[in-house]
């Protein structure tokens, strides 16, 4: 990747060097120094204290063996990962991801983005990431508890409700940190917000399964409102996923007048013209555990397709990716342009790879970046952490507004700086501008260690 700056270039060489091999992680800290290149002209303060030499080097990663015992007996070995990146404004905070997919630089290039999307909500939130290569899919609840026990005898040593704060990803939702908060209390016997995401019952908040999806849709909400006086209203709209995410996205755009036309999953997509009955999707994903596949079987006049990334064919005007990482590329890109979409905002972390983004932004589609439009999530977490301090429990509607505020703000943040640094209306270069400057300055008025 090539800088027009010299210093990032050489922080940059410096990175790849230090991360050989690393993709994903490679690629998201190219992305947040290239937006970068106009702070380093005007503010040289920060390149002498070297805040982006520091941001980009994680100060904690935590690699670990999590064995466990599956229903036959047999013995079973993952690799854990904590990654504990940025404690400048907060205590670490991120989700914690179980999929055969996860590694060393995923989980990287998840913690360094988490930096910026916390900073972006307003809340006291550093970055972090986890998770392991383990599949919870095709497992029973027995062995999906054996292994997030073992997972938690090791990580429980690294966390804490004021040192790091994990919470759900892809591969976790209410079954798994149940589980680990269980281990969590049963090791250290203490009874603390150590984990978000947790059920109402012990301490968990109110929106807080819907926040991601929602948040994403209050996002490109505002989006739409501000950059084009338009709305989610008598809109077609495709969301990749059939996930936590996906689900509580498809909902909130429903509500907001929009038509949700597909959903998708790791084999396929479903495309269905006349909306999403999202009470079949729900029982399939959220009840059975089941496949997007079989919404075709149930509901007449939808079709299923093999292979999800043909959703993008699919014309809309708005798009929310919502599964994982560059599962929308170039050519995707090309077919929901060539398609007249006028609206792409991020729900999942990276979906849109680099090539995607810029065809984007040159079609003068309005695009949202995962740091800014999927951060409902993260901020809903920290609204849990504080109400677990308070010992209180608000109410769902009183969450909900509060995240949308949030949603608001952090478009309006992102918008401003994208304004201000010469870019206006690119939020990409806005959010990571505006995630940034606030770290950037906890970092430098904390001082380095000598
Ligand atoms: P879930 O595990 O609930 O759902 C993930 C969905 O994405 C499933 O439909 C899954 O299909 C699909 N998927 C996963 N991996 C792949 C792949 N390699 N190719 C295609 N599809 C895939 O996860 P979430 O909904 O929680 O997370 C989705 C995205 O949103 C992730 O990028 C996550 O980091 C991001 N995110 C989540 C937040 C949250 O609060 N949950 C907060 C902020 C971001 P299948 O069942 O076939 O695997």
């Amino acid at each position: 990747m090539t800088f027009k700056n010299e210093y990032l270039q050489k922080v940059y060489n410096d990175v790849e060097a230090r991360n050989p091999g690393e993709k994903e992680f490679l690629q998201a800290v190219g992305e947040v120094l290239e937006s970068l290149e106009p702070v380093v002209e005007k503010r040289p303060d920060l390149v002498e204290a070297g805040i982006i030499d520091r941001i980009v080097e994680p100060e904690r990663q935590i690699i670990f063996r999590v064995p466990w015992v599956d229903d036959s007996g047999k013995v079973r070995v993952n690799r854990g990962f904590r990654v504990q990146f940025n404690s400048a404004i907060g205590p670490y905070k991120g989700g914690l991801r179980l999929h055969p997919s996860v590694n060393a630089s995923v989980i990287k290039f998840l913690g360094f983005e988490q930096i910026f999307k916390n900073s972006l909500t307003g809340l006291p939130m550093g970055g972090g990431k986890g998770g392991s290569d383990f599949d919870p899919k095709g497992k029973s609840d027995a062995e999906v508890m054996r292994f997030c026990q073992s997972f938690m005898t090791e990580l429980s040593k690294h966390i804490g409700a004021d040192t790091d704060v994990p919470a759900g990803d892809i591969g976790v939702g209410a079954r798994e940190i149940g589980f680990m908060f269980g281990q969590y209390k049963r090791l250290r016997n203490e009874f603390t917000g150590v984990l978000t995401g947790k059920g109402l019952s012990y301490g968990g908040s109110l929106a807080r399964k819907e926040a991601t999806g929602f948040g994403l849709c209050y996002f490109t909400e505002e989006m739409l409102k501000c950059m084009k006086n338009d709305s989610f209203a008598g809109k077609t709209v495709v969301i990749s996923g059939s996930g936590n995410v996906a689900i509580y996205a498809c909902k909130k755009a429903t509500e907001l007048g929009g038509k949700v036309v597909a959903l998708s999953d790791s084999n396929g997509y479903i495309y269905d013209a006349n909306g999403i009955n999202l009470d079949v999707v729900k029982q399939i994903k959220e009840v059975e555990r089941g496949r997007i596949k079989e919404y075709a079987e149930r509901v007449p006049g939808s079709v299923y397709t093999e292979g999800c990334r043909g959703i993008w064919t699919i014309k809309c005007d708005i798009a929310l990716p919502c599964a994982t990482q560059n599962e929308l590329d170039g050519a995707a890109a090309d077919a929901l342009i060539a398609n007249g979409v006028i609206a792409v905002a991020e729900g999942a972390n990276m979906p849109s790879t680099p090539d995607a983004v810029a065809k984007f932004l040159a079609a003068g589609v309005m695009f949202g970046p995962a740091k800014a439009a999927n951060a409902g999530g993260v901020a809903t977490s920290g609204l849990e952490m504080s109400q677990n301090s308070e010992r209180l429990s608000w109410t769902f509607e009183e969450v909900d507004s509060k995240l949308h505020g949030i949603m608001v703000n952090i478009f309006h943040n992102a918008y401003n700086a994208s304004k201000e640094y010469g870019f206006e209306g690119n939020l990409v270069v806005g959010a990571n501008i505006a995630g940034f400057l606030k770290v950037a300055d906890a970092m430098k008025w904390q001082g380095v260690a000598y």
